[in-house]
């Protein structure tokens, strides 16, 4: 038996029985592991808040190594990221990155790399007010964290640089397709070129100034129909969070329509 030490984030956390729970956790040095939290169901568990789904803490399990259950030990909250808790367009961009974390990532697959930036992604959900581009940002660097980052520079076809136009988008072979390439292989995604430079925008930019990125409303449609329909390839279905972001989105946009129409009338009357 071995007793091992990290930071975790808590990915999920099920009743396993009438008084314990089943935790899975990503953590900074073993990736995705799952422990069992024994009494954790008491109401005077020892592991209190800690074993939310979101919680950011310092983490003390035992068992052999590789298994695929261990024991917990210890546990206490680093951040329980409370204004997240609060606000619920953020409770729901956090919960859809913990899913998404969870689905993506095998078990015992470990890059401290990933940690880092999904505490990061985490830490901005909390701090920015326009989550659209991170939400966006987060999909699309998650999977080329992953060994998926798509192909944007050169059609996956013909390997030349597309010219203006229709562009394609493959997730079969993960990456664009050119105006010329795209007659002879038809794709579901298409959009404009314009829109590849913010896509490329969003692969490269730095997670704390995404807010200030700008994105016409068209092109911030096409992006989400882009980088989410990439996940969902990746996948193969959709994510239970999903629809929640997808109506709070798009009551956010109707609400803003609604506010830009009211100045209009003001200013027109
Ligand atoms: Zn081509």
């Amino acid at each position: 038996m071995a007793l091992f030490r990290t930071k975790a984030i808590v990915l999920r956390s099920i009743n396993l029985s009438e008084t314990d729970k089943l935790t899975t956790f990503y953590t900074e040095n073993f990736g995705k592991i799952k422990c069992v939290a024994k009494a954790a169901r008491r109401i005077k568990s020892r592991f209190g808040a800690a074993l939310e789904p979101l919680s950011h803490i310092n983490l003390i399990y035992f068992g052999k190594e590789n298994q695929e259950l261990y024991r917990l030990n210890h546990c206490d909250i680093l951040t329980s990221f409370q204004s997240v808790r609060e606000n619920p367009e953020k409770l729901y961009t956090a919960v859809y990155f913990l899913e998404l974390m969870d689905v993506t990532i095998r078990e015992g697959d470990c890059q401290t790399k990933l940690f880092e930036f999904f505490l990061s992604a985490l830490q901005c959900v909390e701090n920015q007010s326009r989550l659209e581009p991170l939400r966006r940002v987060f999909e699309l660097r998650l999977l080329a964290l992953l060994g998926y980052s798509p192909s944007l520079g050169q059609c996956v076809v013909c390997r030349k640089e597309p010219i203006n136009g229709w562009i394609g988008f493959s997730c079969f072979k993960g990456g664009i397709v050119c105006p010329v390439c795209i007659d002879q292989n038809p794709q579901e995604i298409r959009f404009q070129k314009g829109t590849l430079n913010y896509l490329k925008k969003l692969l490269s930019s730095d997670l704390k100034i995404l807010e200030r990125l700008k994105f016409p409303r068209a092109v911030e449609e096409e992006l989400e129909y882009i980088t989410h329909r990439m996940v969902l390839s990746h996948v193969g279905r959709e994510l239970k969070s999903y629809p929640f972001i997808k109506l709070m989105a798009e009551n956010a946009a109707h609400s803003l329509e609604d506010a830009n129409n009211g100045q209009t009338r003001n200013q027109n009357g």
